[in-house]
């Protein structure tokens, strides 16, 4: 098949894949009110969760907030302090981890130094029994999987750190387990081959069925593969949501300053009246319109969250005052950056107040370019933010 065919049999896969909606599925991986605490540290706070057959889902966050924790429970490693923890409706504490359905690659990828390429994806396949022509079928399949033929007979030294985790994984794949964990997949890889896996994974992951639940630090990586994505805080599931209702509908400050750009504007309430909400801004002069079918009190405190690719910016002199964009914002370009196809600005609103602003390079020439101390105006639509309660 070619790439473009396979890529339309993945898409048609994922595009119609929520479980999470349908209030007849049962999830396949449940925490119930788990808690693991190491001495009197708490590692993992009173975690709820469910994770779907076939989904990919990723926990998000910062280093330390408890997601290699969660995610050893469920390999069976570590029981929880309180709660528990289900795959098909078993309790995974008490079953040994070589017995459950569950394989874990680590970040260490924790490969045998003195055995080649093809031993160590075998390796798990010949402590279960499996051995000659059906072992070397297996083995080839996972070799042509992560497209490593050519390497068999090498020695983990003798790979690359990239073509070191491609055999991690053939060799976390090769028992077909029903969940395969992945703690910082793709954690060694150059940014180029890093997207390119990125799509092989999920690839591999519709080919073959299984649920994946990834670790990573990376949210572009998480935004680009994962079905739902959970984001936790010191050892709390702050929100799991879809990658682009996380973008978009963020729950609080966190999840909205965690996942990408974001500028977040204190304001007052001033009017909330039929879904158009006025706002007085902290900065000085500033008076923000936004659309919200949420009651608010007056004078109540929110935050307006607006990503940068969501403000357009204008030299001042080419703005009409109150012209009909509803919000307008003056300020003066602090720092210019030209990444290729975005060019960032960072504007001073007010004093030690920037906002970030994000423009697509869509032209190859620009007449008049924004540069620095330029005094330019802020625009964003009513719908183009988010407001917040906290
Ligand atoms: P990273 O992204 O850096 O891998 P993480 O989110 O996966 O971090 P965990 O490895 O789950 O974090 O660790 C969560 C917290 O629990 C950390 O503060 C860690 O020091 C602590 N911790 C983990 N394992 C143990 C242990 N065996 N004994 C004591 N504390 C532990």
């Amino acid at each position: 098949m070619s790439s473009g065919g396979k890529r339309q049999v993945v898409g048609a896969v994922r595009r119609a894949f929520a479980p999470w909606n349908d209030p007849a599925a049962t999830p396949l991986i449940r925490y119930e009110s788990v808690t693991k605490a190491f001495g009197d540290f708490t590692a993992v706070n009173d975690v709820s969760l469910d994770i779907y057959e076939r989904e990919f889902f990723t926990l998000l966050g910062p280093s330390g907030c408890g997601k290699t924790t969660l995610m050893r429970m469920l390999a069976g490693f570590d029981p929880p302090t309180k709660g528990r923890v289900t795959l098909a409706g078993k309790d995974i504490a008490g079953q040994p981890p070589h017995r459950l359905p569950v394989n874990m690659m680590f970040q260490s990828y924790a490969l045998f130094p003195h055995m080649n390429v093809r031993r160590n994806v075998g390796f798990g396949l010949e402590m279960e029994g499996v051995k000659g022509g059906e072992l070397d079928r297996r083995v080839d399949e996972m070799l042509a999987l992560v497209k490593l033929e050519k390497f068999a007979h090498r020695k983990p030294d003798q790979l690359s750190g990239g073509q070191r985790q491609r055999v991690a994984l053939a060799r976390a794949l090769a028992k077909k387990p029903k969940v395969l964990l992945l703690d910082e997949p793709l954690g060694a890889l150059d940014k180029k081959l890093r997207e390119e896996t990125q799509y092989e994974l999920m690839d591999l992951q519709v080919k073959l069925g299984m649920t994946f639940v990834i670790v990573t630090h990376d949210q572009d990586e998480a935004m680009a593969m994962s079905d739902r994505i959970a984001i936790m805080d010191t050892g709390r599931i702050v929100q799991v949501a879809a990658p682009g209702e996380l973008y978009e509908q963020p729950s609080c400050r966190y999840v909205a300053s965690f996942l990408g750009d974001v500028n977040l504007l204190e304001c007052a309430v001033v009017q909330a009246a039929d879904g158009q909400i006025e706002l007085a801004a902290t900065t000085p002069g500033v008076r923000l319109r936004v659309q919200d079918d949420r009651s608010f009190a007056r004078d109540q405190t929110v935050w307006l969250a607006v990503r940068p690719e969501k403000v357009t910016i204008a030299h001042a002199d080419s703005v009409a005052p109150g012209a009909a964009i509803s919000n307008q914002i003056a300020g003066k370009i602090w720092d210019v950056g030209y990444l290729g196809d975005w060019t960032t600005y960072l504007v001073e609103v007010a004093p030690d107040t920037l906002m970030r602003v994000a423009c697509a390079n869509l032209s190859r020439f620009v007449e008049r370019p924004i540069s620095w101390e330029d005094p330019v105006v802020l625009s964003f639509a009513p719908a183009a933010g988010v407001l917040l309660t906290r």
